[in-house]
């Protein structure tokens, strides 16, 4: 009997609310906000523009204006005060800013502006969609969250924003494209597949985001990249403009995202590079594999319905331990990359609603997502490389707000990341558990670390004095979250 494959994919997401209500609905920011601008900011590289202190500087026109304001944002982010003029000028470059801290407006905006400048006006005249910026990202959630900034920062203009990613119908998608496509928003897959189907053009192209960069460029997802730079009609990076972003660079993803980058693009590193947001309380419990489900327990009594996110290693601990809490009589859902899209957006629905204040998630969910009251993420195991612990905690303390983080380390399993812990945790003024600094100073096998943890290496004049040492992180081959790696896209 002939194999008839996987089953056709017929999901089609629910339609988006066009009250203006909901497409601006925001958090507030939080009491450290303002502490942002005490972060010291490098620029390196040749004739960086100068930064901008207010919205008004970035003189973006009226209708971006009132949507910047209707999204409560008063005043820019570091990241927003430096990127924002960098890309304006349209220079390359690779920005680094800790989590929470406004990576997504601070592309957007300026290429918007630039798009509204260029009188850019979407039309569903055409079979061939020719976008003029085109943003990846390495997850389903996170690209339809820049999607949902980007459409409310574009609200009322003719610049129409498109997502395309994996797990939903692909007429639907094209569809959807074929309706007018400016900004492209997609997964690696998918959007490779609608390239490849024809139905997009590149030869417009002005605009190429990698957001989460270090991870677009990694072992798992660096093919694809190649294979999006090197389609058919994709502009040379001398011809377009090549923007990345991340909280997290480890030195070898820096050598080699130049090769996707001009020679005179700039690096912007607010704050340490690969560092935690300092307004994530950490706390890490020693503990062994037999009592962790006690302890999740004794957390989760203290958080009460407060949004928790627990980090687990494997889809199948994810459904295990999902199932061990529902049967506990705590409310909790789980997204992992077996569940189907359907599942996945409707868990991430129960748990943004509070439906389910708790959601237990592997790495799919560890990167960029920006949802409301998370208070609490808790490892319930620990990543096994330190930027992908950096990015979990990230999904607190945001925007200013202040969070709390509870991982669970088995000195039989997570031994290899004690000492760039006990790095992260001092570079973001943390108090570092004495076992911890003992586990770290005898362990075997994690060279190169400096107990300083100040001096810095530089790969390129550009970045001379500004990069910490990666002494202490993992290869590359390591970065890509964990033990389940189809667990992406
Ligand atoms: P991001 O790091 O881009 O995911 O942004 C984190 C959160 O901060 C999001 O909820 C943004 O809407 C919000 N945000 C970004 N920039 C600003 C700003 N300048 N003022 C207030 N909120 C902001």
């Amino acid at each position: 009997m002939e194999n008839a494959g996987p089953p056709k994919v017929t999901y089609v997401p629910p339609a988006l609310s066009e009250e203006e209500d909901s497409i601006f609905a925001h958090y507030e920011s939080g009491i450290n906000f303002d502490k942002y601008d005490n972060i010291l900011v490098d620029v390196s590289g040749s004739n960086p523009p100068k930064a901008i202190m207010t919205f008004q500087e970035a003189a973006l026109c009226d209708t971006l204006n009132r949507n910047v304001s209707k999204s409560g944002y008063v005043k820019p982010t570091p990241v927003q005060k430096h990127g924002i003029p960098i890309i304006a000028a349209g220079r390359d470059l690779m920005a680094c800013a800790q989590t929470g801290s406004g990576k997504t407006a601070a592309f957007l905006l300026p290429i918007l502006q630039k798009l509204m400048a260029d009188g850019v006006a979407a039309s569903q005249f055409s079979e061939l969609q020719e976008p003029e910026a085109i943003i990846v990202a390495p997850t389903r959630e996170l690209i339809n969250q820049i999607y949902m900034e980007a459409r409310k920062f574009a609200h009322g203009t003719c610049v129409r924003p498109v997502v395309v990613y994996g797990g939903i119908s692909t007429g639907y998608t094209i569809r959807e494209v074929l309706k007018g496509c400016n900004v492209l928003c997609g997964t690696p897959g998918r959007l490779l597949d609608i390239i490849g189907r024809g139905k997009v053009g590149l030869s417009k192209l002005k605009y190429l985001v990698l957001d989460e960069a270090d991870r677009m460029l990694d072992m798992g997802f660096e093919p694809d990249m190649r294979k999006l730079v090197g389609s058919p009609g994709m502009p040379s990076k001398e011809q377009r403009q090549t923007l990345l972003f991340s909280a997290t660079y480890p030195e070898d993803i820096q050598r080699l995202a130049a090769d996707f980058l001009k020679t005179d693009y700039l690096f912007l590193a607010v704050g340490v590079v690969g560092g935690a947001c300092s307004d994530v309380e950490q706390v890490v419990l020693q503990v062994d594999k037999f009592s962790k489900r006690q302890q999740l327990l004794d957390v989760l009594k203290t958080t009460g319905t407060d949004r928790t996110m627990v980090f687990v290693e494997t889809k199948r601990q994810a459904d295990f331990i999902a199932t061990f809490l529902c049967q506990e009589k705590v409310s909790t859902t789980s997204i992992h990359g077996d569940r189907e899209q359907r599942e996945r957006e409707q868990a991430l629905s129960d748990f943004r609603t509070g439906k389910c204040p708790v959601l237990v998630a592997t790495s799919v969910a560890a990167r960029g997502l920006d949802i409301d009251h998370v208070q609490h993420v808790v490892n319930f195991d620990l990543p096994n490389n330190i930027d992908e612990y950096v990015h979990r905690i990230g999904r607190t303390g945001r925007c200013g707000n202040t969070g709390r983080a509870v991982s669970f380390f088995d000195p039989q399993n997570d031994i290899q990341l004690a000492r760039s812990m006990v790095k992260v945790l001092s570079g973001a003024q943390q108090e570092v558990p004495s076992w911890l600094e003992e586990l770290a100073f005898s362990a075997h096998g994690t060279s190169g670390f400096n107990p300083r943890g100040s001096t810095f290496a530089s790969t390129d004049s550009r970045k001379g004095g500004s990069f910490p040492s990666e002494a202490s992180r993992q290869p590359a081959a390591q970065t890509t979250g964990g033990g389940d790696d189809d667990d992406w896209e």
